[in-house]
């Protein structure tokens, strides 16, 4: 049984003030794996007090110096690979080939910033006058469980490119993953207060960030939700907010698509950390004329997809992060059903001997209405539903009549068709004919999939501060 009783504040790991412990279960057995003692408001006030206090200085630090505290923190997160593979793998229960992906992509987060830095401008001409990229100061991170390493690496090395300081707010339930970079961060001998890490619940020390005069930016992903609740305190100090929120991604197979390769990735698509990702292609289009072909398709792949313990080199599938998560994804499949929608594959309960975890059966449901729930509303479980559609244009309206518009993926054998319809999908990223990840290129979401972007130019840009000088 671990106990993780330390936060992080000042370039110290402290004892937080708050006696509230959370325990740490196993998405796989259920069974306990340790406990982490809470910080309170008061422990958050203290980490927002040594980040303001650091700003003084960091902010004033060179595009050389920050360049080197990214390389430190990027030397010190690669001697670890193993264990933040594993602790993904049992906290979350990412599966050993996604968890292995996410470092890889956690590592490159740093290149990507780090090649931003040798190129961007802090001080341009705009008309006749000098424009200073300023930092914009302390930023507030709160994040949730589902890639968490990965988005400390991406919003916190964008800070620091930024000449911004941090605090920072995991999901109580990262609490292990959490400890494993927080050991990495303070060996990468960053100024004192530049970064500081506190565990804890939303509603305490979320809400005191988005509480509290002195921060003046708030990156957040997470749900839709808790997005809103963010925004509207945010907005009584008048906060910048980046909010990446959730989605409810179509992927449009055109009709001269390859289908024996556009199904398989659809699937990939759907399930990826095990259908928990806010990119998940959920809503899958394709052709009415087509159906009986896909169909059978998504049986032949169901067969290839393996639902086990996720630390095992060939699941593809792992169980849900937790209990809460599992009967959501329950309630979804049920409200499927009871929509007069039909399961091709899947459906209810747990697969055969693995009882003991929150595994749900890989679900894909036929003969979905785009105004059915399990169209429109996040499930955020590997459940897919297959949309017929008769012409290009019917497809295009399907695909943008959601509340979200985060990514959307479309297939077609003719690369300009498929350009075409990419660029009438309301969404902050299209995929074509493939699921790629451009760091440099800018990610967030339309409509209500959130505010902003990340990532590249845009990304940084959104952790400064615009300040004409006019002579
Ligand atoms: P969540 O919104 O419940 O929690 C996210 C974080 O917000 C957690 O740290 C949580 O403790 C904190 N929080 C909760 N209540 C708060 C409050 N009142 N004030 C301040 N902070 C509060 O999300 P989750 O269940 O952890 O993660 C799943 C959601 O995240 C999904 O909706 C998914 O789509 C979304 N997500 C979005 C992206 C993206 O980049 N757009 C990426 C991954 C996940």
């Amino acid at each position: 049984m671990k106990t993780i009783d330390k936060i992080y504040i000042n370039g110290e790991f402290v004892t937080p003030q708050g006696t509230e412990y959370f325990d740490l279960i196993s998405p796989t057995t259920n069974k306990i794996l340790g406990k982490v003692l809470l910080g309170n408001q008061k422990d958050t006030q203290n980490a927002i007090a040594a980040a303001k206090n650091a700003f003084e200085t960091f902010s004033k630090t060179t595009i050389e110096e920050r360049i080197q505290y990214l390389k430190n923190m990027q030397a010190s997160i690669e001697k670890r690979k193993e264990d933040f593979i594993n602790t993904m793998v049992e906290e979350y229960g990412g599966t050993l080939q996604f968890a292995t992906i996410s470092y890889e992509y956690m590592l490159k987060s740093f290149n990507s910033v780090i090649e931003l830095l040798n190129t961007y401008k802090f001080s341009k001409i705009m008309g006749e006058s000098e424009v200073q990229m300023t930092s914009i100061g302390v930023v507030g991170i709160i994040i949730p469980w589902n890639s968490s390493n990965g988005f400390i690496c991406s919003k916190l090395s964008t800070a620091i490119a930024a000449g911004c300081t941090t605090v920072i707010k995991p999901s109580e339930m990262s609490a292990q993953q959490t400890q494993l970079i927080t050991e990495c961060l303070h060996e990468a001998k960053l100024p004192k207060g530049v970064f500081n890490i506190v565990n804890g619940l939303g509603e305490v020390v979320g809400a005191e960030i988005s509480r509290n005069p002195d921060i003046a930016k708030i990156s957040f992903t997470g749900s839709t939700v808790v997005g809103k609740i963010i925004a509207k305190e945010a907005i009584n100090t008048m906060k910048r907010v980046t909010l990446e929120l959730g989605g409810k991604s179509p992927n449009i197979i055109l009709d001269d698509a390859n289908f024996s390769e556009a199904i398989p990735l659809a699937m990939a698509a759907a399930y990826m950390n095990n259908g928990q990702a806010c990119i998940a292609g959920t809503r899958l289009l394709v052709p009415e004329s087509k159906l009986d072909e896909v169909k059978s398709l998504i049986k032949n792949i169901a067969a290839t997809i393996i639902v086990d313990d996720p630390k095992k080199e060939t699941t593809s599938v792992g169980p849900m992060v937790s209990a809460k998560q599992y009967e959501r994804v329950q309630n979804y499949i049920q409200t499927g059903i009871d929509e007069g929608a039909e399961i091709l594959i899947g459906g209810l309960g747990k697969p055969e001997g693995l009882e003991n975890g929150n595994f749900v059966k890989p679900t894909v449901f036929v003969h979905v209405k785009n105004n059915m729930r399990i169209a429109q509303e996040e499930i955020f479980g590997p459940v897919l539903s297959v949309i017929t559609y008769k012409t290009e244009e019917e497809a295009i309206k399907i695909a943008n009549d959601t509340t979200y518009g985060l990514q959307a993926y479309v297939s077609s054998s003719n690369e300009e068709r498929a350009h075409k319809v990419a660029s009438q999908i309301n969404a902050g990223r299209v995929q074509i004919n493939g699921i790629k990840h451009d760091p440099m290129a800018p990610f967030g979401g339309f409509k209500q999939s959130g505010i902003g972007r990340e990532f590249g130019i845009l990304g940084l840009e959104a952790y400064l501060e615009p300040k004409a000088l006019i002579r």
